[in-house]
């Protein structure tokens, strides 16, 4: 089979042939039809400093993906050939504490698919049926394909109730778009995002944003007197930028609540006068609640949330490098690319 392959400890990725993995006991094999691009596949293939102490080539990438079932290892119930998933991307241990308190989202020993073994930019890719997440046939696979970052925005932005609040979003990368999109599909009341992208600040409006602010030209203190209240409610980190991150804390209401999602860096300054004096909750955000977070956004693109407003692009596989150009330049939502010979 094809796959975007990780040959080496260096910057780049090709398409390669590989044998066809097979479904051992409690897995499955999935025929893909289409794998988004992660910001996190971009590091791994410019080979930032993350990458070169997490991966181990060679490595098949991908973990935002949809396809259907053509194969069930043994002990599997509950699915059939031919079903259209989705798939969680961590592997939980299944056996420590979280894990057997119903917090698999917060398991320490996670394996990540696509990044810790082999993932979905192939034509084929093995999963644990217990990540299995199915696809209602309503859904298009072009939206299936990034429920993974539309996971991470609705785990962060259901963290805390946004009816009637004022949200601050910091970073309108593709997560910070859908989760922009999901503040107005519950019933925040502001929803102020801030980038230094203008093309992903438009996406948001379109979204659901209802301020958008480039901080290259504006500040953010300023917006807290056109819209005439004292600070945000509730704050969702997004960028991983640690001024963002400072000024998000500086317009936090007292009492507010702020979920960090954006990976900052290890050296990131905190003014802790902002979180103790204003007695914020700050909540650390990874991943997805394994599967309640799947079941609200299954249920809430059923229900109208227009997740397509986030896409922006759809390739063949073949031209992957102008996805993973379009993705270093910033100018996109998400990108889409296409297994079968459709797009
Ligand atoms: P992204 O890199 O596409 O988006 C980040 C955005 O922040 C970009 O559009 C960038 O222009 C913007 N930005 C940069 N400086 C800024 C500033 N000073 N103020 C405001 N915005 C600024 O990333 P994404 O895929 O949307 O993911 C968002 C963040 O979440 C990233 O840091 C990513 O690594 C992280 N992430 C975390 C998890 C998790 O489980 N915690 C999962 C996925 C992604
Ligand atoms: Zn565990």
């Amino acid at each position: 089979m094809r796959a975007l392959v990780k040959p080496a400890a260096a910057p780049g990725l090709e398409i390669q042939e590989v044998p066809v993995p097979t479904a051992g006991a409690g897995e499955v094999l999935i025929k893909l039809e289409k794998t988004a691009i992660c910001g996190t596949d971009l590091h791994i293939y410019q080979w930032d400093e993350w990458s070169q102490r997490t991966i181990e080539p060679p490595l098949i990438l991908g973990h935002e993906f949809v396809g259907r079932i053509v194969d069930i290892g043994d002990g599997v119930r509950g699915y059939e050939q031919g079903q259209r998933v989705s798939a969680e991307g961590h592997v939980v241990c299944g056996v420590c504490r979280n894990c057997r308190a119903g917090k698999p989202h917060l398991c320490p020993h996670t394996e990540g698919i696509g990044v810790n073994r082999d993932g979905g930019f192939a034509e084929y890719v093995v999963v644990p049926a217990t990540n299995l997440w199915p696809i209602p046939d309503e859904i298009p696979s072009e939206l299936a394909a990034f429920f993974d970052p539309f996971g991470n925005a609705a785990h962060c932005a259901l963290q805390f109730d946004l009816v009637g609040e004022d949200v601050l979003i910091t970073g309108a990368g593709p997560i910070g778009i859908i989760a922009a999109g999901i503040a107005k599909h519950v019933g925040a009341r502001h929803i102020v995002i801030s980038d230094i992208n203008d093309y992903r600040l438009d996406l948001a409006r379109e979204m659901g944003a209802t301020r958008t602010i480039n901080v290259q030209r504006e500040k953010l203190t300023d917006i807290l007197d056109e819209l005439d209240i004292d600070g945000f409610d509730v704050g969702m980190e997004m960028s991983g930028n640690p001024h963002a991150f400072r000024d998000m804390l500086t317009c936090m209401y007292h009492g507010g609540k702020v979920a960090l999602l954006g990976l900052l860096p290890k050296d990131a300054g905190v003014n802790w006068d902002q979180v103790i004096f204003k007695g914020l909750e700050v909540h650390g955000i990874y991943g997805r609640r394994m599967y309640e977070t799947w079941y609200k956004m299954t249920q809430m693109v059923l229900t109208g949330f227009p997740l397509e407003k986030a896409l922006t692009h759809q390739i063949p596989i073949d031209d992957f490098e102008t996805g993973f150009e379009l993705m270093a330049s910033g100018q996109c939502g998400k990108v889409v690319c296409d297994w079968t010979g459709e797009v």
